[in-house]
């Protein structure tokens, strides 16, 4: 069986190194009548044998095997591990790596994927930064643990945000835009206030040092992009998971 490329987000200027592999998917991708469209998540209800093949097809993409992959159970906390070897790691919403092969991942339906690279340094990470995370400044931590474990610049760090919920649908509570300051909120009269997700992370990066021309922001809303991407926010139940992942290639 042959398949058209997959449709995936990349970052321009990750893609200028030679030595990193970047990719996020979307939903698009899968046969047409797969229930959650090009879906990465097991238990939401989709076949596990056709969420293990859409998973081998994205790790392609990028030249990897499903095997190489780094896969964390996240929940929305703030710990960030180093590792050197694929698999699962449990409570982790932020991986470190130096080994080349290893593919660090992070699952979204609407939360912020951060992807950092340190050429000189040698070194990547993948955060995953929904609201709670981020408000524990987790992409920020994660800048720090760079700069502190493996001797990482902040000039010589370069970023991609990608595709998550963005300030013009991102909706939440007053509970929640407490934990913000008013810079990042939108509000209209009468509707909840929107809080721009990204912008928070962007801003994280650059308070740990990091040049404003050194950090890109993919800018697709996850809620607004219907078509594209999938969204918890916007589709609840029947919301399928998108994975973004960073590899550091070996040397030839
Ligand atoms: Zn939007």
């Amino acid at each position: 069986m042959e398949f058209a490329p997959l449709p995936l987000i990349r970052s321009a200027l990750l893609s200028q190194f030679p030595h990193v592999r970047m990719a996020q998917s979307t939903r698009q991708g899968e046969a047409p009548d797969a229930p959650f469209d090009f879906n990465l998540g097991y238990n939401l209800g989709d076949e596990d044998s056709r969420v293990t093949g859409n998973i081998a097809r994205f790790a392609g993409a990028v030249d990897l095997e499903p095997e190489d992959l780094a896969f964390m159970h996240q929940v929305h906390g703030e710990t960030i591990r180093e590792v050197s070897e694929p698999g699962a790691y449990e409570d982790t919403d932020a991986l470190i790596t130096q080994q080349p092969g290893v593919g660090l991942t992070v699952r979204t339906a609407d939360c912020v994927p951060v992807m950092l690279y340190a050429p000189a340094a040698n070194v990547i990470a993948a955060v995953h930064a929904g609201w709670r995370g981020t408000a524990e400044h987790i992409t920020r931590k994660t800048v720090e643990r760079l700069q502190a474990d493996f001797g990482a610049e902040a000039d010589s760090i370069f970023a991609f945000i990608g595709a998550a919920a963005g300030l013009c649908c991102y909706e939440i509570g007053d509970e929640v835009a407490a934990l913000f300051p008013e810079r990042w909120l939108e509000r209209a009269e009468g509707k909840p206030a929107r809080l721009d997700l990204p912008g928070v992370n962007r801003h994280q990066l650059e308070e740990a040092g990091i040049p404003e021309a050194n950090i890109e922001v993919c800018g697709l809303c996850s809620i607004h992009e219907q078509h594209l991407l999938h969204s918890y926010r916007r589709d609840g139940a029947q919301s399928g998971r998108m994975l973004a992942t960073i590899v550091l290639r070996e040397e030839e």
